[in-house]
C-alpha cells in the first residue's frame, strides 16, 4: 500500500480523486492539495456522495501553493506520501517534480511542463524541462512517470503495443483523438480554456522524415473513418507526446490529429484574429488593464460545469504503420469513452475521465511494484501489457483494429 497525494483540483483531479477512493485497498491514505482548498473539500464530498471508497479509510484535504517546492516537499511529508499525481496546471509540474525527488516519492503527471511566459517551446518539448532531471531521479530512485493521461499517455502505451505486437519495423504513428460528444453550449473548452486554446496558437510540430517540420494550426486536415464515431474531419497540431515518440521512434513519421467541428474552428479564429486569445495585457479608455485571454476564459463556461448535459462518445486512438515479414501492415488501437457513463461514475465529462484515470492505474502499478523503476520514463518506455490488462478492468478498455477484424487488445 502507498499513500497517495493529489495535487490540484479541477476537472481531471476530480476523476482520479474517485478513481483513487474506489481503489483505496491497493493505495492507502488518500491526500489532495490545491489552491483552493474548498474545490479539494467539494471533491471528497462526490467521492462519499457515490460511496466510491472501497473500504474505510483516510481522504483529506490541504491548501498547497504548488508552485513553492519546499511547501510541496513539506505536504510529502506531513502526509506520508509515497506517490504524487500531479494534475493541478502544467506550470507547477517541475517545482512539484523537484520537490519528489527531494523526498523521493513518485511522480506521476498527465501534461508537459510549461512556462506561463512563454506561448510556444522548441522541439522536443520534454527537452526543455523533464528530461534535464532524468539523471536526478535515477540518482534518487525516484520513478517518475510523465505524460501519464490517456493522449499523452494511453496513446503512447497503444504506439508501443502496436508496435511490439504487430511489426518488425515502424514507419507512422498517427494519434487521433475525436470528441464525437455534444455539451449543447454555444461554445465551450473541455479543460482551462487557457491551456486549451495555448495548444493552438502556437506552430504546430510534427516529425516527419526524421526531422521537425512546422505547420500552422487548421493548416493540414483530413477525414477518419474510425470505429463507433464514424467519419470526422480531424487537424494536425502539436502535441506532447509526438515529442517523446519522436525520441523513442525516430525511423517514424509521429503526427498528433485532433477533431474540430467547422462551429469551433470559426469561434476560434474570430477570437484569434480578434486578439482575443493575447496573453499581452491591454489597456482600456478607463485605464483598467486586463488580459484578454483571461477575460475570454472568464466569459466561457467552466469546464467542469458541462458534465451534466455532456452526451456522446470517445474515440482516441493510434494508427500505426510499418513492416512484418517484409510485408506492410496497419493497426488501430484505440479506445471509447462515454461522457454519460463518465458522469453517472465520478460526475466528470469524458475527456476528464480519459486523462485521470490512466495516472491512477500508473499509482497502482507502481504501488505494485510493477512500474515501480526508480527512474524518468515516458509511458512507451513501460510494458503496456499490465496498464492495459488493469484498465480493461477500472474503465478504460483497449481494443485494436486491423486486417483481421475489430477485437480487445488481448484477443490480439
Ligand atoms: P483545471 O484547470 O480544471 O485544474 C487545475 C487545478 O490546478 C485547479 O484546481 C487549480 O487551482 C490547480 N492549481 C493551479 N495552480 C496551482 C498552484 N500553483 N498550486 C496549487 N494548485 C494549483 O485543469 P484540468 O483538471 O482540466 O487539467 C489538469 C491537468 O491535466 C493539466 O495539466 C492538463 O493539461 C492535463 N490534462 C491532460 C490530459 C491528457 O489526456 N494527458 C487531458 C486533459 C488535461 P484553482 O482551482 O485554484 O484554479
Amino acid at each position: 500500500k502507498r499513500n497517495v497525494l493529489i495535487i490540484g483540483a479541477g476537472g481531471v483531479a476530480q476523476v482520479v480523486a474517485h478513481k483513487c477512493a474506489q481503489n483505496n485497498d491497493v493505495l492507502g491514505d488518500l491526500h489532495i492539495a490545491s489552491r483552493t482548498r474548498a474545490k479539494c473539500d467539494a471533491i471528497i464530498a462526490s467521492v462519499h456522495e457515490k460511496g466510491a471508497m472501497k473500504q474505510a479509510g483516510v481522504f483529506e484535504s490541504h491548501d498547497l501553493d504548488a508552485m513553492d517546492s519546499a511547501a510541496v516537499a513539506a505536504m510529502i511529508g506531513k502526509t506520508g506520501a509515497q506517490i504524487v499525481i500531479n494534475v493541478g496546471s502544467p506550470f507547477v509540474n517541475m517545482t512539484v517534480l523537484e520537490a519528489c525527488i527531494q523526498t523521493g516519492a513518485a511522480y506521476i503527471d498527465t501534461a508537459i511542463h510549461e512556462d506561463p511566459r512563454k506561448i510556444c517551446e522548441t522541439p522536443p518539448w520534454y527537452g526543455n524541462y523533464e528530461w534535464k532531471r532524468r539523471d536526478a531521479c535515477a540518482a534518487a530512485g525516484v520513478t517518475a512517470i510523465l505524460g501519464a493521461g490517456f493522449d499523452p499517455g494511453m496513446v503512447n502505451a497503444f504506439a508501443r503495443f502496436a508496435v511490439d505486437e504487430f511489426m518488425d519495423d515502424v514507419t507512422s504513428i498517427d494519434i487521433v483523438d475525436i470528441n464525437a460528444g455534444n455539451h449543447g453550449r454555444y461554445f465551450s473548452t473541455n479543460f482551462d480554456p487557457e491551456i486549451n486554446f495555448r495548444e493552438f496558437t502556437g506552430t504546430v510540430y510534427s516529425w516527419q522524415k526524421g526531422a521537425w517540420q512546422e505547420n500552422k494550426m487548421f493548416e493540414i486536415g483530413r477525414e477518419w473513418d474510425l470505429p463507433v464515431v464514424g467519419k470526422q474531419k480531424a487537424y494536425m497540431s502539436g502535441h506532447d507526446e509526438v515529442h517523446s515518440l519522436a525520441a523513442n521512434y525516430p525511423q517514424a513519421d509521429i503526427r498528433f490529429w485532433m477533431g474540430f467541428g467547422d462551429h469551433y474552428i470559426n469561434v476560434f479564429t474570430v477570437l484569434q484574429n480578434l486578439g482575443l486569445l493575447s496573453e499581452q495585457p491591454v489597456t482600456t479608455a478607463e485605464g483598467l488593464e486586463v488580459v484578454p485571454l483571461k477575460l475570454v476564459k472568464a466569459v466561457l463556461p467552466d469546464p467542469s460545469s458541462l458534465a451534466p448535459d455532456y452526451t456522446g462518445k470517445t474515440c482516441i486512438g493510434d494508427l500505426v504503420k510499418g513492416t512484418k515479414n517484409g510485408e506492410e501492415v496497419e493497426v488501430f488501437v484505440y479506445n471509447i469513452a462515454d461522457h454519460k457513463d463518465a458522469y453517472t461514475e465520478v460526475g466528470s465529462q469524458g475527456i476528464s475521465y480519459t486523462a485521470g484515470v490512466p495516472p491512477v492505474a500508473m499509482a497502482m502499478l507502481i504501488a505494485d511494484g510493477t512500474y515501480d523503476l526508480g527512474r524518468m520514463v515516458n509511458v512507451e518506455e513501460l510494458d503496456p501489457k499490465p496498464l492495459f490488462t488493469l484498465l480493461d478492468r477500472i474503465g478504460l478498455p483497449t481494443r485494436v483494429q486491423d486486417a483481421a477484424g475489430d477485437r480487445a487488445w488481448d484477443q490480439a
